[in-house]
């Protein structure tokens, strides 16, 4: 699944072509992936990508928008006749001709240009919505780890009401968003924190120390591209470099960079772990 540092990928990479771009038509292979009037999205200019939480936003001359979420397999994809960039999901559909068999929606552009909403699971979706649905929806989440609103002492008060593992909690949309199972796992270790210990447990200089770890391991993630796992992590314009400078997701058996320790895995709530019993108390 795409991450915060995965998602301002595509939204950075996306900025820098689609401005000024007009939709010449779109077309929906797959009702359920878009809502809206697909005839009101035509022949509007775009004029800017931005992000909140996970969702990507594409803002329009008429100052509507469409609001994009990939969740768990979605991709966004530009392609024209130079170049090929975005991200999501990493399949072959990185690579592959378009529109593919999980090709959903698809914007003409002109002069060759196409934008491309892929999603084999189809969970994601593309909504066009006015200014007042946005902010509904946005009103859905939390700020963002790396907003500044997000504080140590608003951090801590959440905290302070949660009897919950500190790696659940942190993980709460409800508390804070963007901090993924990756960077939930690396923040921990960075903080020297065990994922298993009660949010209320924490002190307010734990709270804040683990507080800008998760900040830094996400400013971080934003400024390798986020990671990309498995088969595609050399597909320029689309994966990232976080994978190569993780501290503990996926290093089960391997030294602690901190303490030297052996990384142990377990499962908590379901999410795989990763964390050293030797300095994260
Ligand atoms: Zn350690």
């Amino acid at each position: 699944m795409p991450e915060l540092p995965e998602v301002e990928t595509v939204v950075r990479r996306l900025q820098q072509v689609l401005p000024g771009k007009t939709i010449n038509s779109l077309t929906v292979l797959k009702e359920k992936s878009f809502v809206g009037d697909q005839f009101l999205v035509m022949e509007k200019t775009i004029t800017e990508v931005s992000r909140r939480a996970k969702l990507i936003r594409i803002h329009l001359s008429d100052s509507t928008s469409l609001l994009v979420h990939l969740k768990m397999t979605g991709q966004l994809i530009y392609v024209d006749d130079q170049e090929r960039l975005g991200g999501g999901h990493p399949t072959l559909d990185w690579v592959q001709e378009l529109p593919s068999n999980h090709t959903r929606v698809w914007f003409d552009l002109g002069s060759h240009a196409a934008l491309y909403f892929n999603d084999q699971r189809i969970f994601g979706w593309v909504k066009h919505m006015d200014e007042e649905a946005v902010q509904r929806e946005y009103a859905k989440y939390a700020p963002d780890v790396i907003d500044d609103v997000v504080t140590p002492d608003y951090f801590f008060s959440k905290l302070q009401r949660t009897a919950r593992p500190i790696k659940v909690a942190i993980l709460d949309s409800k508390i804070m968003s963007g901090l993924g199972n990756i960077y939930a796992c690396d923040a921990l270790n960075l903080a020297s924190i065990h994922p298993l210990r009660p949010g209320k447990s924490l002190s307010f200089e734990e709270a804040e120390n683990l507080l800008d770890a998760s900040k830094q391991v996400l400013e971080k993630g934003i400024a390798l591209g986020g990671a990309t796992i498995e088969h595609f992590r050399h597909v320029d314009g689309f994966s990232g470099d976080y994978q190569k400078e993780v501290l503990v997701y996926g290093r089960e058996g391997e030294p602690c960079f901190n303490c030297g320790s052996a990384l142990v895995k377990e499962k908590i709530a379901g999410r795989g772990t990763y964390y050293c019993s030797g300095c994260q108390k």
